[in-house]
């Protein structure tokens, strides 16, 4: 009866691994083929024009027209060299994705004929036509001009015959309507401050480069099975579907031998993201059926960054190849595991320093030390912003949901730095003194073992980990653009690292010796950061009411999360660090705010529909062939016997009938509640209706369908459970 489920089931079931077409190069020698890398600069550009560019790009100064012009010639070269044809400036406006337009290569050439043009001022800046982009009402429609500007640290490269240009994004006014525009500024701001911190230590230090490591989770679908899912289409997401038998409880998925079909996608895609200088390096099955993980090697952290948008791009196109569908999805099934994004962080200096990375000599570690109390004081003074800087409608899915974000921040240091963080937080005055040493520095603690980073315990539970060399921000979620909490994380430790310099200079003009100065400031740092540093269990009931305690920001609802944006401690941290204005933080947070609201608001018409519209109609089909039954039974066996007979049909209608009236009174509730969110000008207070009052309807009603997908023929159910969406053979 329901055949699309069926022949879905078949069509997936019956399914082979699709061949791959590897190139005969090994991949050292095809990496980044399809980017105007230095190596390609050199071969294009005249050498004086390659110098003034590596000049701009290396010491971050604006590029001189005459140079963009000639930049432009090369650039455009090579890429009809390789096949372009078209050409268009890539950003990153305020969706998930990211946004390009395309314009040819050609212009009149006065005689009736083509040229292929392209000139310096279309390389640097244009003028997308971009007035239905999210902009939180910075510009209204008389002054509806965005422009997009070439980021040249973020190499252009080339998608199918399209050269791209990674660009930044900004009104006419000047504000960010994007996220790479904040994130170079929280970047800069980082080195600036990072690098007069680490002149404390090594005086030859010019810059300090933030670098990113993400871990991109994933799940993988049949096509033929996600078609015949309406809510995976429209929604990235299951609304229904009661738990397969056999889910993740038997841990066989997590490392296991990957699928065939799943195997042939992973290398293709490896081989386009190495094309395009993506440095994949770790692929493996995840927790969950059907959820895999992918890993680069870190990169500065603007590149890793549009190196992840760019790789969830090319995922979605090679998994159509593969007859899959890519689900980014936070959490697109109930009680299984969600996917998220590890951004694993570090800052290292030009000298080629990892300044979360022990040493070997007293000074090494005291610099480690240094930078490790900045960041555990920068991430306390703002852990209700970095939450916010994680949350979205899908995301909330997975936070506080016993999965590595529990909804309140903290810090994971693991026994040996705890000890050496002790060892200093609990010295007086003459202990640090005597630590600081007159002419040697002398720690209290033997040696800080070399082999931190593979002896870091690994504890799962912590949102923000130390994992010996970098921190680990667990809670971005899979389908986040990573700069939102790039951003905020390092625009809050560029402040505090500011704010430390001022501090220890401070001490020096009183005369203060230098170590002893770190010391003591180091010491202040971790009495104030204790709150947030917790090694325990974070999924834990106690660890609330702990958090609670020790002030930390529990909130867990979205809208109200959000919020952490306008607190003045925010908006100052932002301001100092130039990295956003007021007026972008408001317009930005009507942005999270509406997006929030219509997510909720397309899940609950998806689901209202597939209730009344799918659902319903086949429990009422299956209901009547029940009562048909039990009138049979009681013709043929009068009296009690028959009414014994069909009593466990008698039960299974009473069920149904129960389900299925919730079912239509909550869906009733829910389109009530839309209503009326509806009518709330204020996107705030809109968001917050959607999530106290409709968001709740989405779990009353699926835990009503799921309980009837258990009592009806399963010859007639619609669309594809659990068991078959999840098993990937
Ligand atoms: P896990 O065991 O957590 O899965 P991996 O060893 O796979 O970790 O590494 C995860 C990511 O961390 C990789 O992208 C790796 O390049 C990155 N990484 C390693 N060291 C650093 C560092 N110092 N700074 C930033 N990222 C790093
Ligand atoms: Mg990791």
């Amino acid at each position: 009866m329901s055949s699309l489920r069926f022949k879905a089931v078949e069509e997936a079931s019956n399914r082979k691994p699709v061949m791959v077409d590897i190139p005969k190069e090994r991949p050292v020698e095809y990496y980044a083929s399809k980017v105007f890398n230095r190596a390609k600069m050199f071969q294009y550009l005249p050498l004086k024009t390659y110098n003034a560019l590596i000049n701009a790009i290396d010491n971050k100064e604006p590029l001189p027209r005459e140079v963009a012009d000639s930049v432009a010639r090369g650039m455009k070269q090579w890429a009809i060299d390789n096949g372009a044809r078209h050409y268009t400036h890539w950003f990153q406006p305020l969706t998930e994705t990211t946004a390009e337009k395309h314009d040819g290569f050609v212009e009149h050439d006065g005689k009736g004929g083509m040229v292929e043009e392209f000139s310096g001022k279309l390389l640097v800046q244009q003028e997308p036509d971009a007035s239905s982009f999210p902009n939180g009402g910075i510009r209204n429609t008389f002054e509806a001009r965005g422009y997009s500007a070439w980021d040249i640290s973020s190499p252009a490269f080339i998608i199918d015959n399209t050269l791209c240009i990674p660009t930044i994004f900004i009104s006419y006014t000047g504000e960010s309507l994007d996220y790479k525009t904040p994130l170079l500024r929280a970047l800069s701001a980082v080195d600036k401050a990072g690098t007069a911190v680490a002149r404390y230590f090594d005086p030859e230090v010019k810059h300090v480069i933030a670098n990113l490591g993400w871990e991109q989770e994933y799940f993988l679908v049949d096509e033929a099975l996600y078609s015949a899912r309406p809510d995976l289409v429209m929604t990235g997401r299951t609304l229904m579907g009661h738990e397969s038998a056999k889910n993740q409880q038997l841990e066989d998925h997590y490392f296991g031998s990957i699928p065939k079909r799943v195997e042939a996608f992973m290398l293709d895609l490896e081989i386009e993201a190495h094309k395009l200088g993506i440095p994949c390096k770790t692929r493996h099955n995840e927790v969950a059926p059907n959820q895999f993980e992918l890993a680069p090697i870190y990169e500065e952290t603007n590149l890793a960054n549009d190196h992840n948008m760019l790789l969830m791009s090319i995922m979605h196109e090679v998994a159509r190849r593969h007859n899959f569908r890519v689900l980014m999805h936070e959490k697109p099934f109930a009680g299984i595991n969600g996917s998220g994004k590890h951004n694993n962080w570090s800052l290292g200096t030009d000298t080629g320093t990892v300044l979360f990375s022990p040493g070997k000599t007293p000074k090494e570690n005291l610099r480690f030390i240094t930078f490790v109390a900045n960041v555990m004081a920068a991430v306390h003074r703002h852990n209700g912003l970095l939450k916010a800087s994680i949350m979205s409608a899908t995301n909330c899915h997975r936070l506080g949901a016993n999965e590595a974000p529990p909804a309140i921040i903290s810090i994971f240091a693991g026994s040996q730095l705890s000890e050496i963080l002790n060892k200093i937080k609990n010295s007086d005055k003459d202990e640090l003194i005597a630590m600081a040493g007159k002419e040697e520095l002398n720690l209290g603690v033997a040696q800080i073992p070399e082999l931190m980073i593979d002896n870091t315990d690994r504890n799962r539970t912590s949102p923000f980990a130390f994992t010996g060399n970098r921190f680990e921000f667990r809670a971005v979620g899979s389908s986040a653009n990573c700069a939102s909490a790039m951003i905020a994380l390092n625009a809050a430790v560029a402040e505090q690292l500011a704010d430390f310099k001022c501090k220890i200079d401070g001490r020096l003009a009183d005369g203060e010796d230098l170590h002893h100065a770190l010391l003591a400031e180091i010491k202040s740092l971790l009495l104030y950061s204790e709150p947030i540093h917790f090694d325990g269990n974070g999924y834990s009931d106690e660890w609330k009411e702990e958090a609670a305690k020790r002030g930390l920001d529990c909130e867990t609802n979205p809208a109200l999360i959000f919020d952490a944006y306008l607190r003045p401690s925010s908006i100052e941290m932002f301001r100092k660090t130039g990295v956003m204005t007021h007026v972008e933080l408001e317009a930005r947070n009507e942005v999270k705010w509406e997006m929030y609201t219509k997510k909720i608001q397309i899940e609950a018409r998806v689901l209202g529909d597939l209730a009344i519209n799918h659902i319903i109609p086949v429990a009422t089909r299956y209901l009547s062939i029940l009562l048909d039954n039990m009138v049979k039974i009681r013709e043929l066996f009068p009296g009690n016997k028959g009414m014994e007979l069909s009593s466990q049909d008698a039960v299974t209608v009473e069920k149904i009938m129960h389900h299925c009236s919730i079912i239509k009174e909550e869906v009733g509730k829910m389109v009530n509640a839309r209503k009326d969110a509806n009518k709330i000008e204020n996107e705030r207070d809109k968001a917050l209706a959607y999530s106290l009052n409709v968001a709740p309807c989405l779990d009353t009603i699926r835990y009503q369908i799921d309980k009837l997908e258990l009592l009806v023929d399963n010859e007639m159910w619609p669309l594809p459970k659990y068991r078959e969406l999840l098993f990937i053979r």
